[in-house]
């Protein structure tokens, strides 16, 4: 789209080119059932396979602990609702109170169904700390759940050190790695997680695939029952293009990747700073130093968030809203407000979320907008 300026990332990402083309077989011509076991099914199942093995090895898996699902939701009820119904003795969940709300949600209904949630808040950065999780209780806990980087902020999380401190409790270490990974160097042995959901197209595959990561020897009952596809874990008809688009996504975001993320962080600082000084107004959120390179999450003082987005869109800036619309009405975002905003300054609150593949002749542009848009907002 000519002269839009996408800060939008961490919503999605446009589909590469060489993604598209890996797909296009089995779109087309390889058009077979992957449980097929003619030939043309053999075909479908070799290419699932050599996606299977390209995502296990990229993220330090064993093959069969890669299971493919429809994104990065899908994987996150799997993995709560799946550790919760094979949970055994255990009862409690553990996880944080700035997950997405595929977490957030999930973790409510289950709490109707009878599990302890126990929900852990982040200090005025962003960012979690191990000893609050601890002092939940990790040894009751069938399952602790911690996300990789935040959506909303950005922020990374100490997982790591999580997996590490729950060495031996028995509970299962999960890790919702939707925004880090693509942008990150991810390796699941080094983490020490039993768990990890991504989704394709935050990392410029398709919309509608992702995958999880189950270490193998995890209890994690199936959630969508069916066929025997996904061994036993997550029946339907494998969408092999997704699943190709997916680790070919993967292996092209590993391309370059300290490069890129270098030039990103130089770009996103350049830009934050450029808002800041340009508005007068703007107070970044989430700790500068342990974050999503694209991320900038801005308060604009005074000024009405969702009307900064769509005068921003009138001129060609995509960007999200720091709060979400739910029924109509904007609600202050939850992340915001466990950081410590109020509901107003919540509400006055824009993601940007930078890519690579912006230039600093965008972001230029894009300043100026902000600050023409702010300063109308203002008067
Ligand atoms: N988890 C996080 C942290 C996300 O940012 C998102 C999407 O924005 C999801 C999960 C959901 O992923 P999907 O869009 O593939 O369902």
């Amino acid at each position: 789209m000519k002269d839009v300026i996408y800060l939008d990332n961490a919503s999605t990402t446009p589909l590469d080119g060489r993604v598209l083309e890996a797909m296009t077989p089995y779109l087309t011509t390889v058009y077979g059932n992957a449980n097929s076991v003619h030939s043309v099914g053999r075909k479908a199942v070799n290419g699932l396979d050599e996606a299977r093995e390209t995502v296990a090895k990229i993220i330090g898996a064993d093959f069969n602990e890669v299971y493919f699902t429809s994104g990065g939701t899908e994987g996150n009820n799997l993995a709560l609702r799946g550790a919760f119904f094979a949970r055994g003795d255990k009862n409690k969940l553990i996880t944080s109170s700035i997950e997405h709300p595929s977490v957030i949600e999930t973790a409510k209904a289950l709490q109707t169904l009878g599990a302890d949630v126990r929900k852990v808040s982040p200090n005025s950065s962003g960012i979690l700390s191990i000893s609050d999780y601890l002092k939940e209780g990790i040894d009751d806990a069938f399952i602790v759940c911690m996300m990789m980087a935040n959506n909303e902020i950005g922020t990374f999380q100490p997982v790591k050190e999580l997996a590490t401190a729950c060495k031996g409790s028995g509970a299962l270490v999960f890790t919702d790695a939707v925004q880090a990974m693509g942008v990150t160097d991810i390796n699941v042995k080094d983490l020490g997680v039993d768990i990890m959901t991504f989704s394709a197209h935050k990392f410029g595959g398709p919309k509608g695939v992702g995958a999880v990561y189950i270490k193998n020897g995890s209890r994690i009952a199936p959630q969508i029952t069916g066929g025997h596809q996904e061994r036993l874990k997550r029946g339907g008809t494998s969408n092999v293009a997704g699943a190709v688009g997916l680790a070919t996504a993967l292996k092209l975001s590993r391309e370059d990747l300290d490069k890129n993320n270098e030039y990103l962080k130089g770009l996103r600082d350049y830009f934050v700073k450029g808002i800041i000084s340009e508005t007068g107004v703007a107070i970044l959120n989430g700790d500068n130093n342990f974050k999503l390179s694209g991320n900038a999450n801005i308060t604009f003082k005074g000024v009405d968030g969702e009307s900064l987005l769509y005068a921003l869109d009138l001129h060609g800036v995509c960007a999200s809203l720091g709060s979400a619309c739910s029924s109509g009405t904007i609600e202050p975002s939850y992340v915001l407000k466990e950081i410590g905003l109020s509901d107003k300054g919540a509400k006055s609150t824009v993601r940007f979320s930078l890519s690579y593949n912006n230039t600093y002749e965008e972001i230029d542009r894009a300043i100026k907008i902000i600050k023409e848009c702010v300063s109308n907002l203002k008067k």
